[in-house]
């Protein structure tokens, strides 16, 4: 098992390749190091060689969601009515994200969608695209911007987390009695294929740079963190260049090259050496965590007052045209396939391949969540053999990174057994996948505890 410490590197000083960051690495002895977790084939070769793209939009109907989580905006459209790039759609009170045109045209139903990663179908609102893609008028922040303004303008700008979660970035970002001294920026992208934030990152590093400087400044925080497996050196040469235009405290570290890197107790671990126990959030170690593409996100409401209205899409796998592509929110998942032209006899893959799932609807749209969609091929995706009767060899024991006992949890799962589920810190699984990716007998640990957190653990019978 590869066990590297992060390390911080200073402006200016990025090393150059990887044989420089390995020896980096062995130099580290800063106390930030976790134990477990995997090394995964990236495969990430496959996408992001290739400038992101877009798509032309003409004869397409975008469904856009009203509905993020607990929160479900009032449409405030028409059938008929004629809507620009940006405009408001969908609104509501107080931890209500709203909703906005992901193009302009003409509405031509308020119904429901199905985002191509969530489990139900969702309020929307259909938009016919006229092909001009014409902008509403831009809508920038309330001066000077205090927490609780910027809390609110997030909300209303529809910025949810791109990471995966899809948690409103207002609710986020509404702050909490703790006081913050660090803002944490997540640009992992530990998943195999996805390369989103990487290409985002290469292309659009100057834009991260200067929300997270904006940022920093709104909270008064002094240092500011970004974190990249280091098989990203373009970006993080890209993000060390931009570093130059800013006067701020911004520093990029290279996280281990082991997923899950990414999972934010992890992240937190690699970047700061504080302990985020289960159950507690960032802002209780003093810490803002916010993924790569949220931070662009909302550097785009804030500086440019553009609300969220798009979202770069990674097509890997078995495809003949493989890359990434910025979309509307809402557009047919059907659309992205026939510009990515997948070849696999498989399902399609959203997201990555460890917290992802396989396409259920061929009617999907793409929502603010959907990361990536993958092809699956046999030799991409091999078949999990049969499940067999644990032979109890330990290994979900010692790759899980939250130093849980798996084999323990599925019994307490499967005992149904709500208090042995407690005893075993069920609560404190990140449903990273990795206890299940090395099961020799192919046993569906982290889908167990997946299962048991939304039914036993709630109480609630699936
Ligand atoms: S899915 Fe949960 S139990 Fe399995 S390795 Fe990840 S954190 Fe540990
Ligand atoms: S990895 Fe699988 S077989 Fe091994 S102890 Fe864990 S559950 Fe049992």
């Amino acid at each position: 098992m590869l066990l590297a410490t992060p390390l911080r590197f200073a402006r200016g000083m990025l090393p150059a390749n990887w044989h420089q960051l390995s020896s980096f690495f062995s130099r580290s002895t800063a106390n930030t190091a976790w134990r477990g977790g995997i090394k995964l084939v990236g495969h990430k070769q496959l996408s992001n060689q290739l400038p992101i793209r877009t798509l032309p939009l003409a004869d397409q109907v975008v469904a856009v969601p009203l509905q993020h989580g607990r929160s479900l905006a009032e449409p405030c459209v028409r059938i008929g009515q004629r809507v620009l790039k940006g405009e408001v759609i969908g609104h509501g009170g107080t931890a209500i994200v709203w909703a906005h045109a992901s193009t302009s045209g003409t509405v031509v139903a308020i119904d429901a969608c199905h985002p191509a990663d969530g489990d139900q179908p969702l309020p929307a609102v259909h938009i016919a695209a006229d092909g001009q893609e014409r902008w509403a008028p831009p809508r920038f922040p309330p001066h000077p911007l205090t927490v609780p303004a910027l809390a609110e303008f997030a909300l209303q700008m529809g910025l949810v987390g791109l990471g995966g979660a899809g948690f409103p970035t207002g609710i986020k970002l509404a702050g909490t009695a703790h006081p913050l001294d660090m803002l944490l920026i997540n640009g992992a992208e530990c998943e195999p294929f996805l390369t989103c934030d990487d290409r985002l990152m290469q292309e659009r590093a100057a834009d991260i740079v200067a929300a997270a400087a904006l940022l920093a400044k709104v909270y008064g925080i002094t240092q500011v963190r970004i974190g990249i497996e280091p098989n990203k050196p373009q970006a993080m040469t890209a993000l060390q260049q931009a570093l130059v235009s800013t006067d701020r405290r911004i520093e990029v570290h290279a996280l281990p090259l082991r997923y899950p890197a990414g999972g934010q107790p992890l992240l937190v671990k690699s970047l700061t050496g504080r302990t985020l126990a289960p159950g507690r959030l960032p802002a209780e170690v003093g810490v803002l965590v916010l993924n790569v593409a949220t931070v662009y996100a909302l550097g785009r409401a804030l500086l440019h007052g553009e609300p969220l209205v798009s979202r770069i899409v990674t097509l890997s796998g078995a495809v003949t045209s493989p890359g990434n592509i910025e979309v509307p929110i809402g557009l047919p998942i059907s659309t992205l396939l026939a510009a990515a032209q997948p070849h696999g006899t498989g399902d399609i893959q959203v997201g990555g391949p460890m917290m992802g799932r396989v396409l259920a609807n061929s009617a999907a749209v793409v929502s603010k969540t959907t990361s990536g969609l993958l092809a699956r091929s046999e030799s991409l995706f091999p078949p999990r053999a049969a499940t067999r009767p644990c032979i109890r060899c330990n290994r979900c024991v010692d790759v899980c990174p939250m130093a849980l006992r798996p084999l323990q949890l599925l019994s307490a799962y499967e005992q149904e057994n709500r208090a042995l589920l407690q005893q075993e810190k069920l609560t404190a699984c990140i449903e990273c996948g990795a206890c299940s990716q090395v099961c020799p007998s192919s046993l569906p640990l982290r889908d167990s505890f997946r299962h048991a957190k939304r039914t036993i653990w709630l109480g609630v019978r699936a």
